[in-house]
């Protein structure tokens, strides 16, 4: 369960380029809201702030009720995906799932338990003793979403994470994506610059424009007054 709030969100960057003005809005609960605009408006910076990889410059940003620069990085139950995913080429497929399991002190029945249950709804299964270069880009990709998801954390952020891949692999995934969110029903924000992806994905869409939030409407009502 999270839900996750903004209330007059900004963030000015040290050189004093101003990234997010204002954002507000809430992403309720087991909600896939999309976040789109072109390339440079501020998704990346407004997720970030949301993952506490950035600090807020002023507003409130919280889950749940907590404010998330207050909240240990330990203690948040966020995890990021991003466009250019690093998985560790030396280790095998259900090394790197398990990696940040063991980090966190998982014990090795745990990790194993969780990689066995990622790898099952990613199918990646027969997968797991393999490592990344005998993968297909789309079997890497899912690989980098399993890491995310073998922690169940209660927000899931994905900042683009399709655009590396070629077109029709980009449509396959998308359907997985959302496929996934059905089962996992957590909380997920997707960033993409791609509105077509955006429409079919969103629950609701914030559309974003030189850092300010312009609109945000289910995909039904955008597509009507475009
Ligand atoms: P998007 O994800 O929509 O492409 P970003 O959030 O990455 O946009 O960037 C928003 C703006 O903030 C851009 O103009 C970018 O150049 C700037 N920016 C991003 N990171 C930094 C930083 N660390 N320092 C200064 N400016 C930054
Ligand atoms: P180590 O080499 O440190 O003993 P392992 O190779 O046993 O670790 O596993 C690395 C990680 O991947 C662990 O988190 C483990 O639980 C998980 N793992 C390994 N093989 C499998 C598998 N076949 N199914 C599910 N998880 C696995």
């Amino acid at each position: 369960m999270a839900n996750v709030q903004l209330d007059q969100v900004r963030k000015t960057y040290e050189n004093g380029h101003i990234a997010v003005v204002g954002a507000t809005f809430e992403v309720q609960d087991a909600e896939l809201l999309v976040l789109v605009g072109p390339s440079g408006c501020g998704k990346s910076t407004l997720l970030r702030m949301i993952a506490g990889l950035e600090s807020v410059t002023s507003g409130t940003l919280s889950i749940n009720g907590r404010v998330v620069n207050d909240v240990a990085p330990k203690d948040r139950d966020i995890a990021m995906v991003f466009q250019n995913y690093a998985l560790y080429p030396h280790m095998t497929v259900a090394e790197n799932l398990g990696f940040g399991l063991k980090l966190r002190g998982a014990s090795k029945a745990d990790a194993r338990t969780q990689v066995g249950k990622a790898a099952e709804m990613l199918g990646l299964t027969e997968m797991l003793p393999l490592r990344p270069r005998e993968l297909s880009g789309g079997q890497r990709q899912r690989v980098a979403l399993g890491r995310a998801l073998v922690r169940d954390p209660e927000v899931f952020l994905l900042d683009e994470p399709l655009s590396n891949l070629d077109a029709k692999l980009r449509l396959s995934m998308r359907t997985e994506i959302a496929k996934l969110h059905r089962s996992l029903g957590t909380t997920m924000i997707y960033v993409t610059h791609d509105q077509i992806e955006a429409m079919t994905l969103g629950h609701r869409i914030v559309v974003m424009r030189n850092g300010e939030i312009q609109q945000i409407d289910t995909p039904m009502y955008l597509y009507d007054k475009p």
